[in-house]
């Protein structure tokens, strides 16, 4: 019998649990990832959602950008969500911040302007037959892409989702929703 798959969802701050709960409803060892032992012991992460430059800080504190850049260029696929896509990011508008620099975009953080805090929306996505609920929280787009990064999601002509081979980024949080489509769509990519 094929093991599960082992899925680490990045522990540090945010909204890691939510993803936990998912990936353990989709039959997964979902495990929470802190150290970089637990980065070498897992066929997939996620990023969540939370502060990006807190989790940045986190992530020199822990030692674990290099840990995570490694194994992402071995080709462990890595899902970022929200604070995750800007963590994620190559380019992050107006911020010298921490990140992992992996994917080839540019953010905006909190882009969607300081009087909509939050707001859901049905998205369509290239490539997923049904649209997808995406509730955004203080959410980032993506202004840019170039290289292998693929947009395959905008809300009112914003890009807020992109793939790269095995790298995939949401400005959304599809954690919080009852939907699994958008996990099971990672889980496909492990
Ligand atoms: N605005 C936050 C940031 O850039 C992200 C918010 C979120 O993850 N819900 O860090």
């Amino acid at each position: 019998m094929a093991g599960k798959k082992r899925i680490g969802v990045l522990a540090l701050q945010g909204a890691f649990l939510e993803h936990q709960q998912v990936l353990s409803r989709l039959g997964c060892e979902a495990l929470k990832a802190r150290t970089r032992q637990d980065i070498m012991n897992i066929d997939g992460l996620i990023i969540p959602g939370g502060e990006s430059t807190t989790i940045g800080r986190l992530l020199v504190d822990y030692d674990l950008g290099n840990i995570i850049r490694e194994k992402a260029g071995e080709g462990m696929p890595v899902f970022g969500t929200c604070a995750g896509m800007v963590v994620l990011a190559r380019e992050i508008v107006g911020s010298d911040q921490y990140r992992l620099g992996l994917m080839d975009m540019e953010v905006c953080r909190n882009a969607f302007g300081r009087q909509v805090e939050s707001f859901e929306e049905d998205l369509t996505i290239k490539g997923i037959e049904r649209p997808v609920h995406g509730i955004f929280i203080r959410a980032p787009y993506v202004t840019r892409v170039w290289g292998e990064a693929q947009a395959l999601a905008e809300f009112e002509g914003k890009i807020v989702m992109v793939r790269q081979g095995h790298l995939l980024a949401t400005s959304f949080h599809p954690e919080l929703t009852e939907d699994t489509l958008l996990h099971e769509y990672f889980l496909s990519m492990v």
